[in-house]
């Protein structure tokens, strides 16, 4: 397994496959610390996610820096995410406690109530495009649960996926509650298929959530999964354009476009669409690529040269069949698996860029006349994961985001962003599940009914 730094293409570092007795040995001591896990205080959890908060605080330089070398982030996103990643440690230290009370219900009985009891270990498959952000929204709640987990990182972020692991013994967790295991994807099905492992959850394309939603469901284990998406935003004619084309076009390139939230497709009102569309242009054609540790640039690298080749196929491909490339679409010459800024117009059903994701910088027009029209294109989709909708009219923002867009999340005049305080995750074939709030905590845990006569 390689770490390839994405702007150089020098090889970072390469990594030994563990062996399947490898793997089975981390899942038996990954057992052998739930047993003792399980039975700590909220308190004492809580104490140790606090000092994992100030780890990741104190070393945000280092971690930003290898999340900007293996997977191509520029530095200031790189550092941010850290800084998330430590706000769903401080989040979960201090509300696990009473998310996971024990719930009195009342019934004929003397006594009857919900209690939450840990299940296990519980596998995470994750993706490389947030390395650290992606993990932690999963871990942070695991542990304060009384859960342990083991990960498979994807291959190209080994270096995070072991940087994690050392973070989390430098806190002080009792060892082996939380263990990385460096393999390739096609060791996954032994995994899940372990008895000691209790549920999966995976984030990332849609093929790789089949096939792991299958293997789980042939051994009857509980998953998660955080899918592809292709979020909608509408631009509504009483919207504020300016605003909106900002948001947009920030939320289009942050992470050079590599985002499952990320704004994608654009639906504009027809009476305002060629001045979103001229502002949006201008916005797009002013962000910088370059080096991600520099921080006079925008956009940094696609995080592998083979993912920003299919990116172009897609695009290249849909213009053959008739759409619009009104800046960008082009491989840049030198190092570095850079995209440029990419705007497409004139799309249609049958394209790769209306049917499929696209995982970068390329933005897609559409043009509305009516408010059917819109959702119908919103909705025309086989993902559901966010949508935005712009507009001054407040009623009528809430009224599609509640009934008209089928989203798992949908913002009004503001950008799709995750939030530990709030639920996050999918419809359709973005997935199912959720992560983050009192949700996600609640996701791997056994509900348990409890009656006293
Ligand atoms: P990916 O290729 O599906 O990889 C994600 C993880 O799954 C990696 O660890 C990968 O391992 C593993 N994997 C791939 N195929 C597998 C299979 N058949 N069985 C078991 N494991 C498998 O996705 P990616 O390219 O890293 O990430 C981009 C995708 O993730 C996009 O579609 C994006 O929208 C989605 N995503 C979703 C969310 C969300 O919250 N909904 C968040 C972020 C990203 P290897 O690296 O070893 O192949």
């Amino acid at each position: 397994m390689q770490s390839i730094n994405p702007f150089t293409g020098e090889t970072i570092q390469t990594y030994r496959e563990y062996s399947y007795q490898e793997v089975n040995t981390i899942i038996g001591q990954v057992d052998d610390a739930f047993q003792q896990w399980k039975l700590t205080e909220f308190e004492d959890r809580a104490g140790l996610m606090k000092n994992l908060q100030n780890q990741l605080i104190n070393q945000k330089a280092e971690l930003a820096s290898l999340m900007s070398a293996e997977m191509g982030k520029i530095l200031r996103e790189a550092l941010g995410e850290i800084e998330k990643c430590a706000f769903v440690c401080s989040y979960y230290a201090s509300y696990a406690g009473s998310f996971l009370k024990n719930k009195p219900v009342a019934t004929e009985a003397s006594e009857s109530y919900i209690t939450y009891q840990p299940i296990g270990t519980v596998l995470a498959v994750m993706p490389w495009n947030f390395p650290f952000w992606q993990v932690f929204r999963f871990l942070a709640p695991a542990l304060m649960a009384g859960n342990t987990a083991v990960l498979k990182h994807a291959s190209n972020v080994s270096g995070c996926a072991l940087a994690i692991e050392q973070l989390v013994r430098q806190a002080g967790f009792p060892e082996n509650v939380f263990r990385t295991l460096l393999i390739g994807s096609s060791s996954v099905k032994e995994v899940i298929e372990n008895p000691l492992i209790k549920a999966v959850t995976l984030t990332g394309s849609t093929p790789a959530g089949k096939s792991v939603a299958a293997i789980a469901g042939s051994v009857l284990k509980k998953s998660v999964l955080e899918l592809g998406g292709s979020d909608p935003y509408l631009i509504l004619e009483d919207a504020d354009i300016a605003m909106a084309a900002q948001l947009c076009v920030k939320s289009r390139l942050m992470n050079a476009g590599q985002s499952c939230i990320s704004a994608k497709r654009f639906i504009v009102f027809d009476a305002v669409y060629e001045e979103f569309k001229a502002e949006m242009v201008r916005l797009m054609s002013e962000a910088t690529f370059g080096d991600p540790l520099n921080v006079l640039f925008s956009i940094g690298p696609l995080a592998r040269i083979e993912l920003r080749d299919e990116l172009h196929l897609q695009v290249e491909k849909s213009r053959q069949m008739g759409a619009t490339v009104v800046i960008g679409g082009y491989i840049p010459e030198g190092i570095g698996a850079f995209y440029p800024p990419t705007v497409l117009e004139a799309v249609v059903p049958g394209m790769p860029a209306y049917d499929e994701e696209l995982f970068g910088p390329v933005a897609v027009l559409f043009r509305f006349h009516s408010e059917e029209e819109a959702i119908r294109i919103a909705n025309a989709t086989v993902f559901g994961l966010g949508a935005a909708v712009f507009t001054s009219d407040l009623t009528k923002g809430k009224q599609l985001a509640e009934k008209g867009l089928q989203a798992g999340c949908v913002f009004v005049n503001d950008f799709v962003k995750s939030d530990p305080r709030l639920p996050f995750g999918g419809i359709k074939e973005s997935g199912y599940g959720r992560e983050l709030s009192v949700v996600g905590i609640r996701e791997f845990m056994n509900i348990k009914t409890v009656v006293v006569k």
